[in-house]
């Protein structure tokens, strides 16, 4: 039997549908799962799809590995975390020198940095590559980032860029960096994203509790949003959603518990920021808020304690112009998604440095213009930013985006001033107009902190008037 171009272990959700991808594009694919079962669904799928002539199945991994072309390449779609380091030990066994592995589950990119050492001991390559897009993007094309051992790049290159979305400049997949760059981006990736869903939904309460909107207004507003800057999957499931009606009429999203759940990425970057010393406010609201959701009875609570105390529960604000409120809401979103990418872009650019990844970051915002769920028009925006300056500091500062924030400016602090004044909270516009003003203030009140801490514990200051590194004695007494 002739071998297959490539292997695929995990066939959950993630790797059953990639796998039918690549078989789809023309690759003879293998595929094993710890559990048979998932093998056989798989199986059964392929010859569902009309695809049972690229795609084998295999319960034993040592014919699994026998059953591939050399140099052998095996995608891993498992669970992140110790599942990964007992596949890569069992494929280990078989595999031989040359042979690459490619891990493509949300994998903490230190782990990917350990395995990859460990297998290039044995003479194997390693890459980590993140891959985004659910499991319709896995299906239909999702957008990658691998990275790794470079050299081994060029053997998964004519597979991936076939497999991957395909947007107007090419396929969404490029080589990201060495080491586990590919798996950091994708968390990176996956902290934008929470950002964009909370600043979507903050759109949405203020239109909703202020603006009396109706749901099915909301999905009016969102879908014609949708053809213009803030053109996105995001906002574009968002209107599909608010539509939404369950079996008696009305509408479902609001029967959804106010709890929205996370599994680790978005926590990791916000992390990540902090290590690097990076102002990502947004992203940091955007996770607080899934916390904060989590605290239903205690929110339930507090609503009372306050309502008893007279502070109702935030209604539409009298006098709202629906009109003008919906333009300003779009503004304020837009500009605090602009923000948040900033926010995104330069944990990337500073740990990129760090690591000497070389990361291209207007090509990274071109392969995420399809397939990944922040999928939009605006990155190509993004992409042209670096394209203009690889080296821009910050997207605020590329001259279209900043002449886009100035035009907006106004109404994006009477949506949040509106939102301040009849206590909706609305964390993510806060977090980013904040950031935005702190970023364009020439003079920070920073000078009176860093006079604090030369007081309590003299770590010195510079002055504006001399150069050097000053102390004082604030006072005699302390
Ligand atoms: P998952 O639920 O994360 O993992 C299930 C898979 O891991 C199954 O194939 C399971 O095998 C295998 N597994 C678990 N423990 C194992 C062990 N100790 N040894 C060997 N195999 C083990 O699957 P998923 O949702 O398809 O995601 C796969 C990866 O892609 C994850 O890293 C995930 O974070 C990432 N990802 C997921 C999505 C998504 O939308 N779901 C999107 C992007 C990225 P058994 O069947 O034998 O239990």
């Amino acid at each position: 039997m002739a071998l297959s171009q490539i292997g695929l272990v995990g066939l959950a959700v993630m790797g059953q549908n990639l796998s039918l991808n690549i078989a789809e594009k023309g690759f003879p694919i293998s595929v094993f799962n710890r559990s048979y079962e998932k093998t056989e669904a798989a199986v059964a799928r392929a010859q569902k799809e009309g695809l049972s002539d690229k795609l084998r199945g295999y319960k034993d991994v040592k014919d699994f590995v026998e059953s591939l072309e050399k140099p052998r390449r095996v995608i891993l779609l498992v669970q992140a975390g110790a599942p990964v380091d007992a596949t890569v030990d069992n494929l280990c066994k078989y595999m031989e020198p040359g042979d690459i592995i490619i891990d493509g589950g949300n994998e903490w990119y230190e782990n990917t940095e350990r395995r990859k050492a460990k297998v290039e001991a044995l003479g194997l390559r390693y890459m980590g590559m993140g891959v985004s897009g659910g499991e319709e993007g896995a299906r239909r094309g999702p957008s990658m980032m691998p990275g790794g051992t470079a050299e081994a790049y060029k053997y998964i290159e004519p597979i991936v860029t076939k497999v991957a979305a395909q947007v107007d400049d090419g396929p969404c997949v490029m080589y990201i960096g060495d080491g586990g760059a590919g798996n950091y981006v994708k968390m990176v990736h996956n902290g934008i994203e929470y950002g964009d869903m909370q600043l979507i939904s903050e759109a949405y309460d203020v239109l909703h509790v202020l603006g009396g909107l109706s749901n099915d207004e909301i999905a009016a507003v969102f879908a014609e949003w949708n053809q213009g800057e803030l053109q996105s999957f995001l906002i574009e499931i968002s209107a599909i959603i608010a539509a939404k009606k369950d079996e008696d009429g009305s509408s479902l999203v609001d029967k959804i518990v106010d709890k929205t759940g996370a599994k680790g990425t978005g926590k990791w970057t916000v992390q990540q920021a902090a290590e690097l010393s990076v102002a990502a406010p947004t992203i940091t609201a955007s996770l607080d808020g899934r916390y904060m959701s989590a605290l239903k009875d205690q929110r339930v609570s507090a609503s009372k304690v306050f309502g008893d105390l007279g502070l109702k529960a935030p209604a539409a604000a009298a006098g709202v112009d629906k009109k003008q409120l919906i333009a300003d809401v779009r503004a304020a979103l837009y500009c605090s998604k602009i923000c948040s990418y900033a926010q995104g872009m330069n944990i990337i650019k500073a740990k990129s440095e760090e690591k000497e990844w070389g990361v291209d970051l207007g090509g990274l915002a071109r392969i995420w213009k399809g397939g990944c769920i922040i999928r939009a028009g605006f990155l190509d925006r993004i992409k042209q930013a670096y394209q203009r300056d690889s080296n821009l500091p910050s997207l605020l500062v590329d001259p279209p985006f900043a002449k886009d924030l100035a035009e907006r400016d106004a109404a994006w602090r009477r949506v949040v001033a509106l939102a301040v004044t009849n206590g909706v909270p609305a964390p993510g516009m806060m977090a980013s107009l904040s950031y935005f003003d702190t970023y364009r203030r020439e003079r920070l009140p920073a000078n009176l902190v860093q006079a604090q801490r030369d007081f309590f514990g003299s770590h010195t200051y510079q002055r504006t008037d001399k150069e050097g590194w000053f102390h004082t004695v604030w006072d005699e007494n302390f």
